[in-house]
C-alpha cells in the first residue's frame, strides 16, 4: 500500500491507471476507522480494480465551537486497517495542501442540505460538499462508497455528483452497528460508560418509529410521539430532531404512504449522535 500526501501526486497516480483502463474506487473518510469504514472498504475492494481511501479531517465542515481539535486521530491504526483490507493508496493530504492560501471556492447544495443537520450545523454541508468535490477532482474515481449512517450527506453527494456532471457511480452501504444496535461512529469513544450503556435506546426509538410506519401508522406526528416516548424516560438524552422525511428530498412528510426515512440526532452529554432507518412499506395503510 502506498501513502500519498500530495494532491498532485494522487492525481498523477490516478491518471496513470485510468489511462490503462483501471476502475478506480474511492472511500473518503475522516479516519479513526472502525468496522463501519471497514465494511465500506471491503465492499469497494470487491468491486473496483484499484482502491483509494482518504483520511482527512476536513476543517471546513466543523464550526469553531465543534470538535475539530479533539476529533479522534489514529493514523497508524488506520493505515494498518487499510493495509489489511488490500487498499492500494491511503491518501492523507494536509489541510494546507487542500486549502492553500487564497482558496475561495465553496460548493453549496442548498435544498437537500437545508434542513436537519444543515439547520443545526449551518456551514457543515458546504464544507462537506466542497471537500468531496475537491477529493473527487484529485482522486478521479469511477465509483465511490458512502455509508447510510450519514443519510443527509449521501443525499448531498448524490446531488452534487448529478449537478456537477461527475461521471462517478455512488454506492451507499447500510449502517454497521454494535451488537446492541448503536451505529458505529468515530465519536462513540467519547461516550462515558453510562452514556454508552444508554446510547442504544436511540436505535430502539428509530426502530419503534419504523415499526409504527410499517404497520400502518400514517401520521408522522404519531410516529414521532412514539419515538419520543421511547427516548423520553432518559433525562440524559436531548433530542436535536426526529424527522420522518421523503428519502430523496429530505422534506418532512405530511403523511406516510410510501418509502420514508426516519432521521434523528440526539445529544448524550457532550456527544452528538446521528442515525436513521428507512421504512419499507410501499403504500397503503390507514
Ligand atoms: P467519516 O469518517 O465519519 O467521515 O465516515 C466516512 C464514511 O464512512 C462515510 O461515508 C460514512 O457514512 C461512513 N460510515 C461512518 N460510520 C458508518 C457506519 N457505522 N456504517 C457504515 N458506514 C459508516
Amino acid at each position: 500500500m502506498r501513502t500519498i500526501h500530495s494532491p498532485s501526486a494522487m492525481t498523477a497516480w490516478s491518471q496513470r491507471l485510468r489511462r490503462e483502463g483501471v476502475v478506480i474506487g474511492f472511500v473518503p473518510t475522516m479516519g479513526a476507522l472502525h468496522e463501519g469504514h471497514r465494511a465500506l472498504i471491503r465492499a469497494a475492494r470487491l468491486t473496483c480494480d484499484a482502491l483509494v481511501v482518504s483520511i482527512f479531517v476536513n476543517p471546513t465542515q466543523f464550526a469553531p465551537t465543534e470538535d475539530l481539535t479533539t476529533y479522534p486521530r489514529r493514523l497508524s491504526q488506520d493505515r494498518a486497517m487499510c493495509r489489511e483490507e488490500g487498499v492500494d493508496v491511503c491518501f492523507e493530504p494536509t489541510p494546507a495542501a487542500m486549502y492553500p492560501k487564497g482558496f475561495q471556492t465553496v460548493v453549496t447544495v442548498p435544498s437537500v442540505a437545508r434542513r436537519w443537520e444543515g439547520e443545526l450545523r449551518p456551514h457543515h454541508f458546504a464544507g462537506v460538499a466542497t471537500v468531496i468535490t475537491k477529493l473527487f477532482g484529485v482522486v478521479r474515481p469511477d465509483i465511490v462508497w458512502f455509508g447510510q449512517k450519514d443519510f443527509q450527506q449521501c443525499a448531498v453527494v448524490r446531488q452534487l455528483v448529478k449537478d456537477l456532471n461527475f461521471n462517478i457511480r455512488l454506492v451507499v452501504r447500510p449502517t454497521v452497528r454494535e451488537r446492541d444496535g448503536l451505529a458505529m461512529s468515530s465519536r462513540n469513544v467519547f461516550l462515558s460508560t453510562d452514556e454508552r450503556r444508554l446510547a442504544p435506546v436511540f436505535y430502539q426509538a428509530l426502530l419503534a418509529g419504523q415499526r409504527a410506519a410499517e404497520t400502518g401508522v400514517t401520521d408522522p406526528e404519531m410516529v414521532r410521539a412514539m419515538m419520543q416516548n421511547v427516548l423520553g424516560g432518559q433525562p440524559a438524552i436531548r433530542i436535536d430532531y426526529l424527522a420522518i422525511c421523503d428519502p430523496d428530498t429530505l422534506e418532512p412528510l405530511n403523511r406516510i404512504d410510501g418509502q420514508a426515512v426516519i432521521l434523528g440526532a440526539i445529544r448524550l452529554g457532550s456527544v452528538r449522535l446521528i442515525d436513521n432507518v428507512l421504512t419499507r412499506r410501499k403504500s397503503g395503510g390507514t
